[in-house]
């Protein structure tokens, strides 16, 4: 085999087998590793252009009951500050968020039980109210189907539920108590109420070989989520594995650019844990093929408590800094911030009801306006 074929066998056909994608992670070189990003990249410029859309991150809770190993909010670190934003503070930041341009507003929290389907249906109607053009995304773990139901019909749009890893052995040690299939049953759930949903995983979890990565692979590209989180996993001094190594940041930009082969129309984070990693982690992860940025919307004084992980960058700036901050990034390596909603191409038609197939030649040979239709 040879890995520049696999590369272009991806780049025809959007998939390789599994085989292919494990020679390509056991035997990439550092030129393989350019043409590998110089061709996700040519797919994220014909679906998305250079265009990177912006969501306004708002941790809006740290308190959670679930006690996943990595995590640094996980209910038995009782050394991590419990916090929850009320009612207005989140509404103030989803006004900030709106001032600021955000389309977008991602509510992440821990799951806690505080935030019943009545308390998140009160939040999401008042933001649709406000802002009906803007999106929400959630990314408050495992519920219910008449939960997630509930929340859609109250105006959320969107669902982050990363898978975290599709090896169950791997899954069953970092989540204790927890099962598998019940968080695949989620994603199946959120896709059929009619949620874009992101999955997503971890690079560089204690023991993940790239066999588990090419399961992970696998995985999205069978589920077909809208959207990908993929980030690099960072110990967090409070967590029992503390001690194990993170994950590097060469490995997690090659499995964006894959993810992109894979997916050429998904939506694809450079997360800010690639950012924490490497000071120009996000920007390695946009020129490999990520078309995403989640700048931080959430007050100043509660941003280091939502600490998932050590090193978080910008705990200390206020969010007109971060957003600032993201464009001037972004501009600096060719990239331009789009201030809209952001969605999926597949998700978007014209306003003769047409669907469109990919952003440039939408923009080339269709005179009409995108209108997204939910
Ligand atoms: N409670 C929700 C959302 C908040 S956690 C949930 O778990 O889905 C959001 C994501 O943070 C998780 O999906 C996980 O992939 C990531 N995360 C948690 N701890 C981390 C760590 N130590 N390093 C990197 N990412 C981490
Ligand atoms: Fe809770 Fe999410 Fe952290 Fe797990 S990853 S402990 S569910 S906040």
């Amino acid at each position: 085999m040879i890995v520049r074929e696999i590369i272009d066998k991806l780049y025809k056909t959007e998939n390789a087998t599994d085989e292919e994608l494990l020679f390509i992670l056991d035997n990439l070189s550092k030129e393989d590793e350019e043409y590998l990003f110089s061709k996700a990249n040519d797919i994220r410029l014909k679906n998305y252009d250079n265009k990177v859309y912006m969501r306004g991150l708002i941790e809006f809770t740290n308190f959670c009951k679930k006690d996943c190993m990595y995590c640094g909010i996980r209910r038995s670190n009782k050394e991590a500050d419990r916090y929850r934003l009320t009612f207005d503070q989140i509404m103030e930041c989803v006004e900030l968020g709106d001032k600021l341009g955000y389309k977008t507003y991602v509510l992440q929290g821990g799951e806690d039980d505080y935030f019943t389907d009545e308390r998140m249906i009160e939040i999401i109607k008042e933001i649709k109210k406000k802002f009906p053009s803007n999106a929400i995304t959630l990314s408050l773990g495992e519920r219910s189907y008449e939960s997630y139901k509930k929340m859609y019909e109250a105006g959320a749009d969107r669902y982050l539920l990363r898978h975290e890893t599709a090896t169950k052995d791997l899954y069953d040690g970092l989540h204790p108590g927890e099962i598998m299939e019940n968080r695949r049953r989620c994603l199946n759930d959120l896709k059929e109420i009619g949620y874009q949903v992101g999955a997503g995983f971890m690079i560089g979890l204690p023991n993940q070989t790239n066999k588990d990565l090419v399961n992970d692979l696998r995985f999205v590209k069978e589920f077909k989520p809208h959207m990908c989180g993929i980030g690099p996993f960072i110990p967090q001094n409070q967590t029992p594995l503390k001690d194990e190594e993170g994950g590097s940041l060469e490995k997690t930009v090659i499995i964006l650019s894959l993810v992109r082969l894979l997916l050429p129309d998904v939506l694809l984070p450079a997360t800010t844990a690639l950012g924490s990693i490497d000071p120009l982690g996000r920007e390695k992860g946009i020129k490999a093929g990520a078309n995403v940025v989640m700048p931080n919307l959430s007050p100043t004084d509660v941003r280091d408590k939502y600490a998932l992980y050590d090193g978080k960058i910008c705990t200390g700036d206020e969010a007109a800094e971060c957003r600032g901050c993201i464009e001037r990034r972004m501009n600096s390596i060719g990239f331009e911030i789009e201030e809209n909603r952001g969605d999926n191409v597949k998700w978007l038609t014209t306003e003769d009801g047409k669907q469109y197939e990919n952003l440039n030649e939408h923009k080339k040979n269709i005179k009409t306006n995108l209108v997204f239709k939910k």
